[in-house]
């Protein structure tokens, strides 16, 4: 068997611990004679399941009692309209900074329940550096949000696509706010720390850093149950999940029970503060190879690049295909920029091991001295 290094943006690559782990108990778990698969949700056996991989997750981000935690399902594109479901009780509007697709995907969404005001963005050039590749300044925020009377404010704390990742500057304001602060983490959960006193509410999917699609994680504020309109579902409904555990209807039990795997091997490998600091090592190579080169170039503004998604682009675009394929050959694939934006992007989530990023600094050194 030979894994290749993949640095797919999601569905990601998953430990290779995990997956041998699960393959091991694929048709036996732990002796009970049956797949975590066919067991009822409500059995013992998937109970210790379903618990463990909570208590997995609370005690690697350090969630508080204030909060609680949610398995539900619809990705981070479903949150996008269960989220305003869930909090425009009593408010016609939310506040929304843009830095890019999914932020501005979550904005456009949040309009077909109320007033999506975009109050900061990236959309115009700032020097050097094009629309969407850089974190605004949200040091006037505060201010201008003074006597706002909105549901909440809405980020995106890491753009996967464009590969722009905030550096606490929402933290640093949040107490300030009259409202509460929503995130999208789905591509950066669980590769730094959360200060829960500035969060609302975070959720992501889960298929980055967390396991397989199919689970959506949600972590709230219990303060901000209990604010749906009178039409949200009520499978989709924060306060109806959370008094039935997440299981108020079937919820995505193996996707689930992968999740408390990857949990245990975050855990063993050093927590959070070891996937920080990975991601630290592992992104300063690769944006130092492209720094140093002739030939790659990341867009990005770079005290706003991310840890977890890292674009670049060729010097000569036409030779993108040879680029791709040659990495193929290599064993490095999934290297395709999105098609938004095309170039390259090599997404680095918890998963990838050092050697892999490793393995693809040497593959660009070589194509660049190869076609110069
Ligand atoms: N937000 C971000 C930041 C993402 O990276 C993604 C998926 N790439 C989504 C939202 C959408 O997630 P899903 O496909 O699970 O709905």
């Amino acid at each position: 068997m030979s894994r290749v290094w993949n640095f797919s943006a999601g569905p990601a690559t998953l430990p290779e611990e995990v997956l041998k782990q699960a393959a091991e108990e694929m048709l036996d778990w732990r002796g009970k004679g049956l797949s975590v698969m066919e067991m009822s949700h409500r059995s013992p056996e998937y109970t210790e399941i379903f618990e463990h991989a909570k208590r997995g997750l609370v005690d690697l981000l350090s969630i508080p009692e204030t909060h609680d935690v949610l398995f539900m399902q619809g990705g981070a594109v479903g949150m996008n309209a269960i989220v305003p479901m869930n909090l425009l009780r009593g408010f016609d509007a939310a506040a929304f900074v843009n830095t890019g697709s999914w932020s501005k995907k979550t904005a456009k969404e949040f309009a077909k329940y109320g007033r999506a005001d975009v109050v900061l963005s990236n959309d115009a050039d700032l020097g050097q550096f094009k629309a969407g590749s850089y974190v605004p300044d949200c040091g006037a925020l505060v201010d201008s949000l003074k006597s706002k009377k909105y549901a909440y404010l809405h980020f995106c704390d890491n753009e996967t696509i464009g590969g722009v990742e905030f550096n606490g500057q929402i933290e640093q304001i949040a107490s300030q706010l009259a409202f509460p602060v929503v995130s999208d983490m789905s591509s950066n959960i669980l590769s730094r720390p959360i200060d829960w006193n500035c969060h609302g509410l975070v959720y992501g999917g889960a298929q980055k850093n967390i396991g397989p699609a199919g689970v959506t994680l949600v972590v709230i504020e219990k303060r901000l149950l209990g604010r749906s309109i009178d039409h949200c579902p009520s499978a989709f409904e924060f306060a109806t999940v959370a008094e039935n555990g997440s299981m108020y209807n079937t919820p995505p039990t193996y996707a689930i029970y992968i999740a408390g795997l990857v949990f245990d091997w975050l855990k063993r490998k050093g927590g959070v503060a070891w996937a920080q600091a990975e991601a630290q090592r592992k992104s300063a190579l690769l944006y130092k190879t492209i720094d140093d080169s002739q030939f790659y170039t990341s867009p990005v503004r770079p005290e706003d690049r991310s840890k977890m998604n890292v674009p670049f682009v060729l010097a000569d675009e036409s030779l993108n295909a040879r680029f791709l394929s040659d990495a193929a050959n290599r064993g490095l694939v999934q290297l395709k920029g999105h098609k938004s934006v095309g170039g390259m992007r090599a997404s680095i989530y918890n998963a990838m091991p050092y050697e892999g990023v490793l393995a693809l600094t040497e593959f660009m050194r070589e194509f660049e001295k190869e076609v110069a």
